[in-house]
């Protein structure tokens, strides 16, 4: 496996196995453990024999030795070792008591310390000065335990395998909905969470009709008030104008792509927005590398359409090996994780691949591609979970799910588009769906030196259309963007754009064009210039709510100190 520099750092600090403090693993035999362990389930759980066990084996170290499929940090840390905790996303419930608050707390630091990501709503706790009959005292609110929990994840992440991330969400209904939604203004608060607002269809029609909307108590579960929708909206778009939160989930539409309706309601998803999940239920992400997923035809490349199916079938294999493989936290997680066996494909690479194919991805053919693309996925994955349904059986609550009577799955999701924060550092492609931040950046390596790293396809285009020099990668390093580089063609530059260059609108469609395919949700930043208004932030929410997303996260740049990725700086 040929690693970048930054992708073996990466994998020194956490992934691989240490004694004493010193690595005594291999990127391969990392990649080898994590395939033999997870093959060696099908001889246990499906008798498989042994020497196909091998050869499975075998199959699954090839994709992520040629940077191909990559499942989830989770998986790569703990499959084989002592911890076995193999998934990124967990979601627990929070009732409106103290047994329960305080008892998903302790679940969610035994989650974090094993390297998953915890999502909850707070929307069931009784509001701020509400009764508390059992003392006669007054409630503290859902404000007062989301600090709680983020004081917990602060502890524990000194001790875990990575920072514990978590997603707080609160429905617009809840009677502090006000007081959320400024929960982040003080910067340094709540650091270990993403905050969303769940909104409903009702709250969208209440805005789109320019009318009020009732805020419930959710312990009485009657209406307590009611509030303009008009003025919500625009503090919501306001507070994350200012600092990028908080998001939206758009609660109704995620229960209605609920898989099984009967096993309970979706409230919340995991920390970066793109796995809804019931209650005490787990999923384990996998992504597709599009960027090796092409073949070279007559000096250009395109996408290797077989092997994207291939790759595809070998990977929903695997991850529904590693729910039977998976050691759980707790009993209730293992119970519903393993009777709704949802697992999420999803992939990474895509802006790498439109360089490749030269394709700007602020174009209708980027748009084209993306649904041809994801659909072929989502369509694979069906027919790979229908084929282990007829071997395995179907996931055990199929019966009462949305595909009884239609089509036998094994899996009652089968994608998600993660962010693929780290594993698309260990693959050295862009992450996710994102186009890139920047084409350059400049790396301080010991003393005074200093190292250009560039973009590997835009090194390549470039050398061999003849316009790359030293000169040009200082000028890239410095704003990391084509855009203002005369010596490069203007038709390059089309193709070579970065994040801040590409209107909103164009990242909002790029992300309902993936979500049309996926059947979870897709983790995609909205980036903002500096210079948008709130309006152009609020017609952002709308047209993603118009055309099927079911969420939004945006991003102003620079309007934050500690923005998470800097244009030319290396994060
Ligand atoms: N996640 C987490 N902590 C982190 C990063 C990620 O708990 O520091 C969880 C979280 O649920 C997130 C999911 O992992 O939504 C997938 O994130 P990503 O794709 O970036 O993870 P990777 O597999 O690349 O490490």
């Amino acid at each position: 496996m040929k690693l970048s520099d930054n992708a073996r750092a990466v994998l020194e600090r956490r992934y691989l196995k240490k004694q004493e403090g010193k690595v005594v693993e291999e990127p391969e035999d990392l990649l080898r453990r994590v395939a033999q362990h997870v093959a060696a389930v099908e001889a246990e759980a499906f008798h498989l024999p042994e020497a196909e066990v091998a050869a499975l084996a075998e199959a699954y170290y090839r994709v992520m030795d040629e940077k191909k499929f990559m499942p989830n940090s989770p998986t790569l840390m703990n499959a084989g070792r002592e911890l076995g905790q193999l998934s990124a996303c967990f979601v627990l419930p929070i009732e409106d008591s103290m047994e329960s608050i305080f008892e998903s707390l302790k679940i969610a630091a035994l989650i974090h310390k094993s390297g998953g990501g915890t999502g909850f709503s707070f929307s069931r706790i009784r509001p701020q000065n509400d009764q508390v009959g059992s003392t006669g005292g007054v409630a503290s609110g859902p404000l007062s335990f989301l600090k709680v929990y983020n004081a917990s994840t602060e502890a524990v992440k000194q001790g875990g395998t990575r920072r514990g991330a978590n997603m707080g969400i609160l429905r617009i209904d809840h009677p502090d909905i006000l007081e959320f939604i400024d929960a982040k203004k003080n910067r340094g608060e709540l650091t270990n969470f993403n905050l969303s607002v769940a909104v409903t269809d009702r709250f969208m029609e209440a805005l789109d009709k320019d009318e009020s909307y009732f805020l419930v108590n959710p312990r009485s579960r009657q209406p307590v008030g009611k509030l303009p929708a008009r003025e919500v909206f625009e503090k919501i778009v306001r507070s994350a104008w200012e600092n990028g939160e908080p998001g939206v989930v758009f609660i109704d539409r995620m229960n209605e792509a609920n898989p099984t309706p009967n096993q309970g309601a979706i409230e919340s998803t995991n920390p970066c927005g793109e796995q809804p999940l019931l209650p005490f239920e787990s999923c384990n992400l996998g992504s597709l590398n599009l960027s090796q997923l092409v073949k070279a035809c007559d000096g250009r490349f395109e996408v290797d359409w077989d092997e994207l199916a291939a790759v595809t079938r070998l990977a929903i294999r695997f991850l529904d090996d590693v729910i039977e493989v998976n050691q759980y936290p707790i009993p209730q997680i293992e119970q519903i994780t393993k009777g709704n066996r949802k697992i999420g494909l999803g992939v990474m690479g895509w802006a790498d691949l439109l360089f490749k194919l030269r394709i700007p991805y602020n174009s209708e053919q980027a748009i084209q591609l993306a649904e041809t693309v994801m659909n072929r996925i989502d369509m694979e994955s069906k027919q790979a979970s229908a084929a282990l349904a007829e071997e395995r059986g179907t996931f055990p609550n199929f019966t009462g799910s949305v595909y009884e009577n239609k089509l036998k799955l094994r899996n009652a999701t089968t994608t998600t588009i993660a962010p693929t924060g780290t594993i698309s550092i260990i693959c050295d492609t862009s992450g996710g769906i994102e186009p890139l931040f920047s084409l350059a950046f400049v790396r301080q390596i010991m003393d005074n030196d200093r190292l250009i790293e560039v973009n590997h396809a835009f090194a390549e285009i470039a050398k061999a259309e003849g316009f790359f020099s030293q000169e040009l990668l200082e000028k890239l390093a410095e704003t990391g963007s084509a855009a203002d580089l005369p010596e490069i063609p203007e038709e390059w530059r089309k193709v070579f754009i970065t994040a801040h260059e590409i209107d909103p609108e164009w990242h909002i469609r790029m992300q309902a064009a993936f979500q049309k395919y996926t059947d979870n949700a897709v983790s995609k930043t909205i980036n903002f210039a500096h210079d948008a208004t709130p309006e152009q932030v609020a017609e952002a929410y709308r047209l993603a709510y118009k055309l099927g997303c079911k969420g939004l996260t945006v991003y102003r740049d620079g309007s934050i100190d500690n923005q998470p990725m800097q244009k030319g700086l290396e994060t």
